[in-house]
């Protein structure tokens, strides 16, 4: 038998009534149900010109004139099919199901009018978006218009939605309208060289030619084309050929080279996440080890110097405007302090990224992926939908600076609100992984895992991490022999289990702790979590702090946190445990520190804590301003540890400064500041990259002005430059 490790998919997994998963699952069905078959062909039939019959348009990004529009009735196609699977899974007559399959039986039957009517005008057969075929000419001739255009990344959308419709639902037309949409991309794909096509994917904004590239969005085009491949029976070799098409060889082998210029070249993190994901389907559809490499290295380079507190992604970059357009990109490596004032950790970056550690944990086994998983679902997707409404939250303020709000947008359908309302008909996902016979236990939330083949069934009900334990019942039609692997995460430090009562000894191998059984009738599996407070430091800012109880990161709900005067760990002394929650009081005021999603819409909030300085490195070296000396010196460093720089400014005028930090030449950071944007205390610290100080103990480090746009960028005036070891 084959080794191979499989996530098990939601179909095979049920909601536990009463379950905080099923709660937020059936008010995401209310959600879908609210909107009609109508309203979600509407932008479709009047790109054809046909009747709209009297629906009213979605808003924002779903907006007639808008140019992302289209891609909400792929995820929702998505979203209804895989919700109809589940609740038939239970009742096969269930009203609610019923009434999905039919708006996605009616939404593909309304798609298959446009595509017939779009096919009598449009240069090739198949065409089906919601947009005018010019802005794929436009893309193709690579004007954009100072517009960053999407085209692909919706038609993406609707091709997943289409292709779930069919295997969730069984509709043979959505399929039948895949294959169409999939021929007539060809036929255009064929017509451009390979260079103007690796043009037109080029997704780095700055390639330090002095231009930035303008930008568009094409979703997981590779991956959505391999399935594609997959689900016909690896026949249509030009459907594989076409999904090469949007394999860039340049990203490739950054991954696979292990490489991190995200920052570097300023890109846009979930387009380059869900290139990732197609990496990946490469390795599954090929076995090709070296994609599964690179994107082992990629998911390293998000946990090492990418994730925030919530374990999502996503920022600013460090580069001017237009090179930054707010909150969607990756900066450097570990450098977050300038981009936290600002919104982060987009969500459809946390889906993507929960999705992607499950698939690579399914074929690595690796537990970082899962131990991160964890914290992203808790913090991060469970904060996504509010407790009144199942609209989707797009961005999280993750600020320094007082003053965060929760904000939903209620009215908006944002690419974040149509992943999220896709990916909350599969809250699931991710929980267990079935290894031949053996069974993997990866996260603790409330579920039933029904194996009907296997005659196998566990749930778990302990409502974690409400509580602080795992409840596991494992129950058996017959007598087997199988193991189970339970997780222990890496935060808990005493963690005790139990089966049937007995102790097991807690000596996790690889992350997981093995029960071997021969399991009969029926077995509970208890595991105690060892939960504590504990604080991280922020990799480039010593003097904030983020909490964390187990696995949840704390905010304090207050518009104004005060700063402590207290170093760290006194400060967590100082939090007082409320009863029955995981909430605490700050000792002496009014301020309650609770988890992102129990913190109110609309509501000021603040996940970092000012503290201070903790002693997290020191200064090894010194030196002055050295504009005189064209901005040029050599500092020490330790060849063996950990460094960083340090670079306090002097007060600027109103220009935009942005400039390089190179050593011997090779870029290490860029930097951008205005007087308004001002850093605390005028200085920034600059993880330097093990890779660069490994077996080095000086670097000749030189500041040069950012040769952009031809902007006559400058260098802004330093009062000093330092290096720092980390002291442990
Ligand atoms: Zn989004």
């Amino acid at each position: 038998m084959l080794n191979i490790m499989k996530p098990v998919s939601y179909y095979n997994v049920e909601y536990l009534p009463n379950s905080t998963l099923k709660e937020k699952f059936e008010r995401n069905i209310n959600w879908m149900l609210s909107l009609t078959p109508d309203q979600l062909l509407y932008n479709y039939r009047k790109n054809a010109g046909l009747d709209t019959k009297g629906a009213t348009p979605l808003t924002v990004w779903e907006s007639p004139d808008f140019f992302f529009r289209g891609h909400f009735t792929g995820h929702y196609l998505s979203g209804a099919s895989k919700t109809f699977v589940e609740l038939t899974n239970t009742d096969e007559k269930d009203p609610q199901a019923v009434e999905l399959k039919n708006r996605v039986d009616l939404i593909v039957t309304g798609l298959k009018e446009v595509q017939d009517k779009l096919s009598e005008t449009s240069e090739f057969p198949g065409y089906l978006a919601a947009e005018p075929e010019k802005r794929f000419d436009n893309l193709e001739k690579l004007r954009f218009n100072g517009n960053h255009y999407v085209p692909y990344y919706a038609i993406q959308k609707l091709m997943d939605g289409l292709m779930d419709a069919y295997q969730y639902t069984g509709n043979q037309t959505a399929l039948q309208l895949v294959k169409n949409l999939t021929s007539y991309v060809e036929k255009r794909m064929a017509k451009l060289t390979p260079e103007r096509i690796s043009a037109m994917l080029d997704t780095r904004w700055y390639q330090g030619s002095g231009q930035y590239i303008f930008h568009q969005e094409f979703g997981a085009m590779h991956r959505t084309l391999l399935r594609l491949y997959e689900l016909t029976g690896k026949k249509e070799q030009d459907v594989f050929d076409l999904a090469e098409k949007f394999d860039r060889k340049w990203f490739r082998d950054m991954l696979i080279n292990n490489e991190d210029k995200l920052g570097y070249y300023s890109m846009h993190s979930n387009t380059e996440l869900v290139c990732a994901e197609g990496m990946l389907e490469y390795y599954h559809v090929t076995g090709d080890d070296q994609y599964k490499k690179g994107v082992e290295n990629y998911m390293d380079w998000m946990h090492t110097g990418h994730e925030l507190p919530t374990k999502g992604i996503s920022g600013r970059s460090a580069y001017p405007a237009p090179a930054d357009y707010g909150s969607e990109l990756y900066d450097y490596p570990e450098m977050f302090f300038k981009h936290l004032s600002k919104l982060n950790g987009e969500s459809c970056c946390s889906h993507d990224l929960n999705y992607l550690s499950s698939e690579l944990f399914a074929d690595t086994k690796d537990p970082v992926l899962m131990n991160d998983y964890e914290i992203r679902f808790i913090n991060a997707i469970m904060a996504q939908q509010n407790n009144d409404s199942a609209i989707a939250e797009y961005l999280y303020n993750l600020s320094v600076a007082p003053n965060s709000v929760k904000h939903y947008d209620r009215g908006g359908f944002w690419c974040c609100v149509g992943s999220g309302t896709e990916r909350h008909s599969t809250l699931v996902d991710g929980i267990y992984y079935q290894d031949n016979d053996d069974i993997y236990v990866a996260q603790y939330f409330d579920s039933i895992l029904n194996l009907k083949d296997q005659g196998v069934k566990v749930t778990q009900d302990a409502h974690y991490p409400d509580q602080h334990f795992a409840h596991i019942t494992v129950e058996t039609e017959q007598p087997k022999d199988f193991t189970i692997y339970v997780r222990v995460p890496k935060w808990s430090a005493e963690t005790t289990i139990t089966v049937d009562g007995k102790a097991v000894k807690v000596q996790p191998e690889n992350g997981f702790v093995a029960i071997k059984r021969n399991w009969s009738k029926k077995s509970e599996i208890t595991i105690n979590f060892d939960f504590q407070l504990r604080y991280q430091v922020l990799a480039d800012r010593f003097n904030r702090i983020a909490i964390y109880y187990g696995p949840i990161l704390l905010a304090a709900q207050k518009a104004d946190l005060p700063a402590s005067t207290v170093s760290a760990k006194e400060y967590l002394n100082d939090l007082e445990k409320v009863e029955g929650k995981n909430q605490f009081r700050l000792k002496g005021s009014d301020i309650i520190f609770k988890s992102l999603p129990e913190i109110p819409g609309e509501t000021p909030y603040n996940v970092f804590v000012k503290v201070p300085e903790e002693p997290v490195a020191k200064t090894i070296d010194t030196q002055n301003d050295g504009a005189q000396f064209g901005h040029q010196w050599t500092l020490a460093v330790d060849p063996d540890k950990k460094n960083y720089l340090k670079i306090t400014y002097s007060a600027l005028d109103d220009d935009i400064y942005s400039f390089q930090i190179e050593d011997d030449d090779q870029v290490l950071f860029t930097q951008t500041m205005t007087k308004e944007e001002w850093p605390e205390d005028s200085y920034y610290i600059y993880p330097l990259p093990q890779s660069v100080t490994k077996g080095r103990d000086k670097l000749n480090i030189k500041i040069e002005p950012l040769d952009y746009e031809s902007l006559n960028f400058d260098v802004a005036d330093i009062d000093k430059i330092e290096t720092m070891v980390a002291t442990k």
